[in-house]
Parts: C-alpha cells; structure tokens; sequence
C-alpha cells in the first residue's frame, strides 16, 4: 500500500494521520523465513517539516509465526514498535530509497522494516520445551523416543545442526 504525499509535499507543516492494516505475507531475513498470523496494523503521522523534509512516526503492530529454536514448532510471537523517522527528499539517502516511490510511502516497506527490526534471537514454545530427538527427530514434547540420548555422538551433532536448519 502506498501513500501520496504530493498534497503533504506541497503544504509546509501540514500533517496527516494514517491508521491502516497491510499485508505482508511472508518475508526472508538471515535466511530464514518468517510468516505473519494476520494482517500487520500501522499507525502512523506524517509531518511536513518544510524543505523537502518529513518526519515519520508510528507504530507496527502484527504477529509473526516463528519457529521454536528446539522443536521447530511455529510459536505465534507479537511485535509492536515505535519509531520514528525523517525522511529528507532532496537527494537520494538511504532512508528516501528505502521507503519512498516517486512521492509515494510505501508502507508494507515502512512495516516490514519494523518487524525485521523486532525479531528476536530465538523464540521457545515454552520454557520447558524438550527439543527434538537429535538422532530420530521425534518432537520430545509430543511422544517419546527409544534412542539413547545421554551422550551425544560429535558425528550426529552435524544432524542436530541440519534439523535446525529447516
Ligand atoms: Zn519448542
Ligand atoms: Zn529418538
């Protein structure tokens, strides 16, 4: 979704409120991909600060389905951020290219850069989630295994790394 800011652009200190839900359906980050539950709710007002400079500022607020770092079950993770930003339209800097089309927000980018901020190192399902079996894959929390995991074989530690990988 993207927003106009011709109108904003051309009236300095002039200011406007957006409150929307986009779309974002999926998105790669470090190699992993993440999905979101729902739509992603944004908040935001903009402000012309006069020459050719706005500021940005909001919220985002969505879930992401993230898998357990030990089982790989996918655990529903809320993310709601603050920021603000702002935005200088007289060359080409970083934050223009990022985010601005022409003389369009794109907002699913704005968003987007928000959860990507957010992520966490590792999400557990629980505290006391037991993993995966690392010699048969069986999900700990949800059966039980016949295989011997007192010591780990330093050869089956590659598969351990593997599982994670998926
Ligand atoms: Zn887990
Ligand atoms: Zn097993």
């Amino acid at each position: 979704m993207k927003f106009n800011l011709t109108d904003l652009l051309s009236n300095d200190r002039m200011n406007k409120k957006i409150s929307t839900d986009v779309s974002i359906n999926e998105f790669k980050f470090g190699g992993i991909t993440y999905r979101t539950a729902d739509l992603v709710h944004i908040d935001l007002e903009i402000t012309n600060l006069g020459y050719k400079e706005i500021k940005v500022e909001g919220s985002v607020k969505g879930t992401l389905k993230i898998p357990c770092d030990r089982c790989m079950e996918e655990v529903d993770y809320k993310v709601e951020t603050n920021f603000s930003k702002d935005i200088k339209f007289d060359d080409d800097n970083e934050e223009k290219v990022q985010y601005i089309d022409g003389y369009n927000l794109d907002l699913e980018k704005l968003a987007l850069n928000e959860l990507i901020i957010d992520l966490p190192m590792k999400v557990l399902c629980s505290d006391t989630c037991k993993g995966i079996c690392n010699q048969c894959g069986t999900n700990l929390n949800k059966g039980t295994c016949n295989c011997d995991n007192s010591e780990i074989d330093p050869r089956l530690a590659v598969f351990k790394d593997l599982f994670k990988e998926f």
